[in-house]
């Protein structure tokens, strides 16, 4: 066994982990870092960027958006069902936050909206690509390199196990390393920061509900088991409800081409297995809502249906809601992919010539959906009297072949689960800090009440850096003493 001493030990090492152990050792503490994976980062690798209130970015832009106006937002949007003080040091800390990236040579593009009735909060990092998927990736290195420069210890490979516990405070963690050799590590202070568990299907579905790849197609990042917050709780920290941060999903769009995917999360009529209407589509931008309307219709499903006439418009014309997320807005290839999916296998897209057609193939009640087109092709007439959907999106669905999509619920991952106070000291049920125990990003987002935030984008990586560097301070305070 392989025996080491250190004042704190940060478990996991995606943003929040990163970030705490940055801060704690620029506040003058000795920190290992325990990480399960070959690298660094987490699922944050596959993300753009965390969100900043009040920063030059926005100043720069004249984008009026302010730690009170972001607070009030949350706070109602929530239905103050989260803690007021968390939510608040959070904020308040985010512009400071994105300097402190910068100092460590993080550069960002800006701050954007996710879609066009989200607020500019997102900071997107620079990368030498582009604007794309995985530039947060260059934010994890840079917090990696620093944490080195600072003497941080990081211990690749080497899951933590076990936070030990002496006389109700933290004693030390166990781990093992790549050989399966036990590995401990004598502490006064453990920082939890593993990443939630959307890996794990088996806690997804007892803590929420959710069958991970029935009724829920979530990122699936190896290695996010849960395994931070069943040793959170072990050692007495308070569990709370452990939520998914909804984003929908079009079924198989992994495989897919990005013009299906895109195409078919536009404002599309959208309708349920009985052929209704579900929603007011230009909301389906947001991709949480989205999720949330799928997961309240029969067997958690909707179904996004364009004509040709529609099709056509957008490979012609480019699509309505454009996403920084899909890097590649060309969607010209969009029929002769639906047709290629569907020879690989997708069955989660239809083309029909008529839509009874269509309402058979994809298993919707024929007359329900047959009366909805018809009245919907009426309100693209005049007003939509039944979602009052912007006259923008309402086109009539008139001319075969029909093309659809099935829209299922998904997620990131999950969020929530220790409690902690504003700290990010992890709290018991007595609400009292479990002395030595700290927990940071989405191991401890409680903060979302039943759904993601995602009108001030960014919101789950800023969390993750912002409750890090929280953990980070207390924790270092706390050994100092
Ligand atoms: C595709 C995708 C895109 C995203 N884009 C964005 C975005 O642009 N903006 C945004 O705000 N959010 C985004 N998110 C969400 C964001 O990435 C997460 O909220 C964030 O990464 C959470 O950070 P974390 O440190 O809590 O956990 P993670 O980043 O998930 O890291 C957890 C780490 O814990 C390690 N680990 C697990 N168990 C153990 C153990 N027992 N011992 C040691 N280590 C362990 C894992 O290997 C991993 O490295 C995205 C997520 C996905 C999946």
């Amino acid at each position: 066994m392989a025996n080491y001493e250190t004042q704190i030990v940060v478990i996991a090492a995606g943003p929040s982990g990163l970030a705490s152990a940055v801060q704690a050792a620029e506040d003058g503490a000795e920190v290992i870092v325990l990480e399960k994976a070959s690298a660094v980062g987490g699922a944050a690798n596959m993300g753009m960027g965390p969100l900043g209130i009040g920063t030059k970015y926005q100043k720069q832009n004249m984008y009026e958006i302010t730690v009170e106006k972001a607070f009030n937002m949350f706070m109602e949007y929530t239905h103050y069902n989260v803690d007021a003080r968390v939510v608040k040091r959070y904020f308040e800390q985010s512009a400071e936050t994105i300097e402190w990236l910068e100092e460590m040579g993080v550069e960002f593009e800006g701050a954007f909206k996710y879609f066009p009735k989200s607020e500019a909060t997102w900071h997107i990092v620079k990368t030498d690509q582009g604007i794309g998927p995985r530039a947060a990736s260059f934010m994890n290195k840079a917090l990696y390199a620093r944490a080195q420069e600072l003497g941080v210890k990081v211990l690749l490979e080497t899951p933590a196990k076990k936070v030990i516990m002496e006389d109700g405070q933290v004693a030390g963690v166990l781990a093992t390393d790549k050989d399966g050799n036990e590995v401990e590590i004598k502490c006064k202070a453990a920082i939890i920061c593993t990443g939630g568990a959307g890996c794990n299907p088996k806690f997804i579905e007892e803590e929420t509900g959710y069958k991970s790849g029935e009724d829920m197609h979530n990122f699936q990042i190896p290695g996010i088991m849960g395994d931070g917050l069943k040793m959170a709780w072990e050692a007495g920290a308070d569990h709370l409800p452990v939520r998914i941060e909804q984003a929908a999903a079009i079924e198989g769009v992994d495989d897919l081409p990005g013009s299906v995917g895109n195409i078919m999360s536009q404002p599309n009529l959208l309708v349920n297995l009985h052929g209704k209407r579900v929603m007011n589509e230009d909301q389906m931008q947001n991709t949480t809502f989205l999720s949330n309307v799928c997961s309240h219709q029969k067997d958690r499903v909707c179904v996004s249906i364009v004509d040709s006439s529609i099709a056509k418009y957008y490979m012609r014309n480019g699509v309505d809601n454009v996403s920084l997320v899909r890097t590649n807005p060309d969607v010209s290839d969009f029929i002769d992919a639906v047709k290629m999916a569907q020879a690989n296998g997708n069955e989660g897209l239809f083309i029909a010539d008529s839509i009874e057609e269509l309402a058979e193939m994809a298993g919707i009640d024929v007359d329900n959906l047959v009366d909805t087109v018809d009245e919907y092709n009426d309100f693209c007439d005049s007003v939509d009297e039944e979602f009052f959907k912007d006259k923008r999106y309402l086109r009539p669905l008139t001319k075969a072949p029909y093309y659809a999509a099935k829209v299922r619920p998904g997620g990131y991952g999950t969020v929530g689960g220790i409690r902690i106070n504003e700290n990010c000291e992890a709290c018991g049920s007595d609400f009292e800090p479990v002395k030595g125990l700290y927990a940071a990003g989405a191991d401890a987002c409680n903060l979302y009440d039943d759904s993601y935030m995602f009108l001030l984008p960014g919101n789950s990586m800023g969390w993750a850096v912002n409750s890090g560097r929280i953990a980070g301070m207390s924790a270092a305070e706390f050994v100092e003493d």
